[in-house]
């Protein structure tokens, strides 16, 4: 599984105005709110000025660093992409020609409106044409290859107890809302928010040219059957156990434990051979699944499979549509006001259909080799510092020491853009339509996936695109990787002040690598295989000192009435404070050398604290906050900031806070892991 750094909305995109200067302090002491004291509430004494002082923009649903960045590179990706669109000698077929059209094709709104839904046409007289139970399953895979996702998700993902080979992955889905609890929570404030998603899914039945009524009593069908998938789901808490997410088993197994859907008819369709492993991750929702595809009308399943299509779509449709689903994933979950410029989204809609071909044009233009050569230095140093504190962990037995640290030494590294890049001829896009080029899109990485059954796992491939201002590590790869977009200022600054470059993106990488070591990286191996090397004793350990980091983070409430899930962003916790002490001492190690400098009354460690507290600049609306909570894998940024800094001997030393103050924790509550 893929775990990241910063915080992803989970429907729209987010992306940004105003870009910030770059900071050669790795901090603006101007943001500084001095009337609060760093024992305080130490986030609000790094940034509070700048929380007071600026509003959030009426396009966005959380502003702050990250929108800053990615801001930057969105105007550098426009004029790539219009230069592009603008090219007309670029040769047919060619990458540039690509993404000229699909750019193109997206900023043509006369030609989406006129089109309407008539580009969907295809698929539409597909799920009409759904006669008996086989046919059911088929019309779900057609969907699945168009890059839909109604009933379930499938994939082609590596085998977590074989790492070096790819097996089809079948997960919980199906859902229009984010996540099983919206479906489920019994508060008011949910059954308000169910009584919107219904009165939205009215209007996209209205659109499709439904009179009210029989709209409404379709929208209500789509509630009662995702309803019923989401009561089947495991929750977010339980999915963190990769043991319990693992079950392979034969089509036949399959089967007999999800009967009701025609699975020979569903893999038939998509030619993926009998002979073929299953990854289900969670047999209880398919068992669910197989009694609905058998016993519901088929009826009611069509309208399911044409709301699901409509939904994915809805974006790349004429304004009617894609303000209905703005109306719903943007202002109403997430509170935004307005939606982004039509080329914001357009840029990443390209980023997305394909990534590879904007990331080469961008990383010409935009990433120079020493940015490259200066991050690989500072993984070193970070790897380093980790290798250090598994050799001196006081809890850990010396089977699983070595095991620690051979893990670590196999981790890999990918940096900026892959090294051989990605081979779109294969996919095919022109000026004419929009959703028909994002379809088009969707099914090349859809096939491409598949293409990967039966052959040996590329390790060199990239799971991201370059321009992503993000970072991640992977659990079967055994592997970090730092995208260009996140090798930028102000979180990556090779002229800046080394204690800027170790706050913000050395934290960062130590985050990356501890994750292969949080509640869910600790159970696979050097390879990336799912594999248990603790002794009970050592597991055991691991997991009291783990849940302090479960009560600490449990007592916090952003919202009145709503806490931070401790279990839920646990493994995140555990790599903030990680990362944190593993760049403390990396910086403390690249600086033996030099003398101790004061640059505006700030030592170099508080300098390095300010900088790590200055990384998590946001402010979010409450919605977004709100579902954040209930969502996100990561806490909010006020508490990736003072939630691992509390426990730091290094930062009480450094800003010499005292017992009794908030930033201070006692030592037995400290959960000190690695
Ligand atoms: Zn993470």
């Amino acid at each position: 599984m893929l775990r990241c750094a910063r915080p992803v909305l989970l429907l729209l995109l987010a992306l940004l105005p105003l870009a910030a200067q770059p900071a050669s302090m790795g901090f603006h002491p101007e943001y500084l709110d001095t009337a609060t004291a760093p024992g305080q509430d130490f986030y609000q004494y790094a940034v509070g000025k700048w929380l007071a002082a600026t509003p959030i923009p009426a396009e966005f649903s959380r502003y702050g660093v990250d929108e800053e960045m990615e801001q930057r590179t969105l105007g550098i990706l426009k004029d790539i992409l219009e230069t592009a669109a603008a090219d007309r000698t670029a040769a047919e077929g060619s990458e540039v020609r690509k993404a000229g059209d699909f750019y193109a094709a997206g900023m043509d709104l006369a030609a989406i409106e006129r089109d309407g839904t008539a580009p969907l046409a295809r698929d539409f007289e597909g799920i009409a044409a759904v006669r008996d139970r086989p046919g059911l399953a088929r019309a779900i895979a057609a969907l699945h290859r168009r890059g839909s996702a109604p009933a379930f998700g499938f994939g082609v993902g590596q085998d977590d107890k074989d790492s070096s080979r790819s097996i089809a992955t079948l997960s919980q889905g199906g859902l229009g809302l984010p996540e099983r609890e919206y479906y489920l929570a019994r508060n008011r404030r949910s059954r308000r928010l169910r009584g919107q998603y219904l009165a939205f899914a009215t209007r996209m039945f209205v659109l499709l040219g439904e009179t009210p009524a029989m709209a409404g009593a379709h929208a209500a069908t789509v509630l009662a059957m995702e309803t019923r998938l989401a009561g089947a789901s495991m929750d977010r808490v339980a999915r963190r156990d990769p043991n319990a997410v693992y079950h392979r088993l034969t089509r036949r197994e399959l089967a007999g434990q999800a009967a009701g859907m025609d699975w020979d008819a569903y893999f038939g369709e998509l030619g993926v051979p009998e002979r073929e492993p299953l990854l289900v991750r969670e047999p209880a929702f398919f068992h669910e699944l197989g009694r609905m595809a058998g016993t519901l009308p088929l009826r009611d399943w069509k309208t399911y499979l044409r709301w699901h299509l409509i939904l994915d779509t809805a974006e790349q449709l004429g304004a009617a549509f894609d303000q209905a689903s703005f109306h719903f994933y943007g202002q109403i979950l997430e509170g935004t006001p307005e939606q982004q410029p039509r080329w914001k989204r357009m840029v990443s809609a390209t980023d997305e259909a394909m990534g590879e071909i904007l990331g080469r044009l961008y990383v010409e233009r935009s990433f120079p080799p020493e940015a490259k050569a200066r991050a690989l230095e500072l993984v070193g140093n970070l790897r380093a510092a980790l290798a250090e504190r598994i050799r001196r962990l006081p809890w850990l037995g010396g089977p699983a020491r070595e095991q620690a640290l051979a893990k670590l030494d196999a981790m890999a590294v990918k940096v900026g853009y892959p090294d051989r890049w990605r081979d779109y001829s294969a996919l095919k896009v022109d000026r004419r339509s929009h959703v028909g080029n994002v379809l088009a899109a969707r099914t090349f990485a859809f096939e491409r996936d598949l293409a990967k059954l039966g052959r040996p796992v590329d390790r060199a491939e990239w799971g991201v695109s370059p321009v992503t201002n993000n970072a991640f590590y992977d659990d079967s790869l055994n592997e970090i990787c730092f995208p260009a977009g996140i090798l930028q200022p102000p979180y990556f600054d090779p002229g800046a002040d080394d204690a800027a470059n170790y706050g913000n993106i050395g934290a960062t990488i130590g985050h990356e690598m501890t994750h292969g070591f949080d509640d869910e990286g600790r159970h696979y191996d050097a390879r990336g295989n799912l594999r248990d090397w603790w002794s009970p004793g050592e597991a055991a350990a691991f997991s009291a000192r783990a849940e302090l980091m479960v009560r600490q983070f449990d007592r916090y409430q952003p919202l009145s009435g709503l806490s931070i899930n401790g279990k839920a962003t646990l493994g995140e916790n555990i790599a903030d404070l990680g990362g944190l002490k593993l760049a403390f001492d990396a910086f403390t190690l690249s600086r033996k050398a030099r003398p101790a400098a004061v640059i505006g009354g700030f030592t170099p460690e508080q300098r390095f604290f300010l900088a790590y507290a200055g990384s998590w600049r946001t402010k979010v609306r409450e919605e977004a906050l709100r579902e954040a909570l209930m969502t996100d894998p990561h806490a909010p940024a006020k508490y990736r900031v003072n939630g691992p800094l509390s426990n730091l001997p290094e930062f009480h030393e450094a800003f010499g806070i005292k017992a009794g103050e908030p930033m201070w924790r006692p030592v037995a509550e400290r959960p000190v892991i690695w």
